[in-house]
């Protein structure tokens, strides 16, 4: 059967050795350059989300191995250290921006307890796109909308699809829920708002099956070397709960 791997990744750079909280936030630029390595040696396919779209629609066939990398937050380290790994090996990868946030910092995150990191602004944003990476939403302010009221969901969906449409003169066509929080109402805004995809932060491989409004992703954490994440390829996750699909 068809499956697509997908990888979720925040930051890339250089962190203290163990950082005290939410590791799955970070990953060291040599781990993160000896995983994309290791994906090359065990026969993996990178593909981009584009990609994937066809294939979990049967349009087009799927690699044996099909791996999308996915990059939460658009981060300014996501263009200095991992597009730089991703061009020399000729991966492609999608980035999720936080449209009211661009040039600023992770303001939502700090009171959690993470650090204070800047995110991208529209012209690298542009650049990102130049590269030849997908830039999707993530948003404009980053809420957990299965926690807002129904207007606001669709409010944060739409306006940034827009926003970000404006800065790159294209389609926007992927989105990501922050926290991978969603409900059934933030998937009927995703499909409202125009988007082909969205994902989660479901621990699974998506599959046919899957509703493209709720793809699954395995996130990579601090902790995980490139024999990890390989791991994370091979073992089959069964989700706590069942996907959130429209009927
Ligand atoms: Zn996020």
């Amino acid at each position: 059967m068809s499956r697509i791997h997908i990888l979720m990744y925040h930051r890339i750079g250089d962190f203290p050795k163990r950082m005290p909280s939410h590791r799955a936030q970070y990953c060291d630029l040599p781990r993160f350059a000896a995983q994309m390595a290791m994906l090359k040696r065990f026969g993996y396919t990178v593909i981009g989300m584009d990609a994937a779209v066809a294939g979990l629609r049967g349009a087009q066939p799927l690699p044996s191995r099909a791996v999308v990398l996915t990059f939460d937050d658009a981060y300014v380290d996501f263009l200095e250290c991992a597009a730089p790994v991703l061009k020399a090996h000729g991966y492609p990868a999608t980035v999720y921006a936080v449209a009211g946030m661009l040039g600023r910092t992770n303001d939502w995150a700090v009171p959690e307890g993470l650090a204070p990191a800047p995110l991208m602004n529209a012209a690298q944003l542009r650049e990102v796109r130049d590269l030849g990476f997908t830039v999707g939403s993530h948003t404009v302010s980053h809420p957990r909308l299965a926690q807002q009221e129904t207007p606001r969901i669709a409010e944060e969906m739409s306006v940034s699809k827009r926003m970000l449409e404006d800065v790159l003169g294209e389609r926007v066509d992927h989105f990501c829920y922050p926290y991978g929080s969603h409900d059934l109402r933030a998937v009927h805004a995703a499909a409202d708002a125009g988007y082909v995809t969205a994902t989660t932060c479901v621990r699974a491989v998506a599959t046919p099956a899957d509703d493209l409004l709720t793809l699954p992703r395995k996130p990579v954490s601090q902790g995980n070397t490139a024999l990890g994440v390989l791991w994370k390829l091979l073992t089959k996750n069964t989700p706590r709960h069942p996907p959130i699909r429209r009927s």
